[in-house]
């Protein structure tokens, strides 16, 4: 089987332009994961999200532990057979769901007690459990588990939490090598990487400290979380940077849940190579477009008699064959296929996106690009 590596190939700047080798094949960086909670992207098949040129995507462990089960998908064969998608998958911890979902939610030393947001059914989460759930699951790249910090958290809390969570990655990697030893293994993905992540808040001397210590465990990859949730947009990308800085050059540096189209332009600016966002996906379901002249909302009246397709510069299926009347109608009327053709076009956008910034990283033009970009953003904003 492919181990796992990272092949930085040029940069450009701050920006990189890599590949992640994983156990089931490559992925171009800087790259946007669409997220596929339950084993799917929502109200797409796995067809449109490969065609839509997606190379990763991301499951969520707490959803697919309490259902179907780990154990039910490790007798499957692993969560790639399971769901029918044969190329990278990665899948996180479990815990920041069980902080922002789960009922009477308890953190100790020893891990994250809670109950089920489905049934009420008690179960304790530890950092040990987080590795074999998602080593039964077959992720490509797992995630340790780790503290999820609220905003706004004062400096001790902020250092108290990033404290454990370190100490939940030391346990995190020492299961995951146990693991690997022929008398461990319980895994359905023998290539499975594992990503440590840095936290610290917005104190930057706790995230330097996080990152230190975090990079001393040594994984092969290492995230950015607990940003974008609700901090200043300067004061993340401030974070980012100095983070990223910080981080090994030859390791993949994840920056976990963020952002608009804007976001992700700034924070490869910054030498993030992997991103994920919820925002393209659940703002399709809710009506809401991303397109080169702006955010467009299809409940809107104005569009109730427009041919045009939601974004003349876009390729996707949805502007291919469909004018901004007809989306319009599809939504308001409840039909499911508004959420899918919305959705593609979303995913299109994010994913084009990101092809025109590694081609602007392989040209040396990213900060062209990057000006450029935040240039319209800015007049479309003053506009609308
Ligand atoms: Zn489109």
């Amino acid at each position: 089987m492919q181990p796992f590596a990272f092949k930085l190939k040029h940069t450009d700047g701050a920006a990189r332009l890599g590949e992640l080798r994983t156990p089931h094949g490559l992925v171009d960086t800087p790259a946007f994961m669409p997220v596929g909670t339950q084993g799917a992207v929502k109200a797409l098949r796995h067809e449109d999200v490969e065609r839509l040129g997606a190379q990763i995507i991301l499951g969520n462990t707490y959803h697919l532990f309490l259902r179907p089960g780990d154990e039910l998908i490790a007798r499957r064969g692993g969560l790639h057979k399971f769901i029918g998608w044969d190329r990278p998958i990665l899948t996180d911890s479990g815990g920041y769901q069980v902080f922002s979902l789960a009922a009477r939610r308890v953190i100790t030393e020893d891990g994250a007690r809670f109950q089920s947001h489905l049934d009420g059914s008690p179960h304790l989460l530890t950092p040990e459990a987080a590795v074999d759930i998602q080593s039964r699951l077959g992720s490509d790249i797992a995630m340790v588990l780790d503290e999820c910090l609220a905003y706004p958290a004062t400096r001790d809390t902020a250092a108290e939490s990033m404290h454990r969570s370190i100490r939940w990655a030391r346990r995190c990697r020492d299961q995951l090598l146990r693991l690997r030893t022929p008398a461990g293994a319980i895994a359905t993905n023998g290539g499975q990487a594992q990503f440590g992540i840095v936290q610290g808040g917005v104190f930057q001397d706790l995230r330097d400290e996080s990152a230190d210590a975090t990079v001393a465990i040594d994984f092969e990859g290492y995230a950015i979380g607990g940003l974008s949730v609700g901090e200043p947009i300067d004061v993340m990308s401030s974070v980012v940077g100095d983070t990223a800085r910080r981080l090994p050059e030859d390791r993949p540096r994840y920056l976990m849940g963020t952002g608009t189209p804007e976001d992700l332009v700034e924070c490869v600016a910054r030498g993030i190579d992997m991103f994920d966002c919820v925002l393209p996906t659940r703002n399709a379901r809710n009506g809401q477009l991303f397109t080169s002249e702006g955010r467009l909302n299809i409940k809107n009246a104005r569009y109730a008699e427009d041919d045009r397709p939601l974004d003349e510069r876009c390729s996707c299926y949805t502007c291919r064959h469909h004018s901004r009347a007809y989306l319009r109608h599809l939504y308001m009327a409840g039909e499911m296929t508004a959420g899918t053709l919305n959705t593609l076009h979303n995913l299109s956008y994010y994913l084009d996106t990101m092809k025109r910034i590694r081609e602007a990283i392989l040209f040396n033009a990213f900060e062209k690009f990057r000006l450029e970009f935040q240039r319209r953003a800015d007049r479309l904003s003053l506009e609308s």
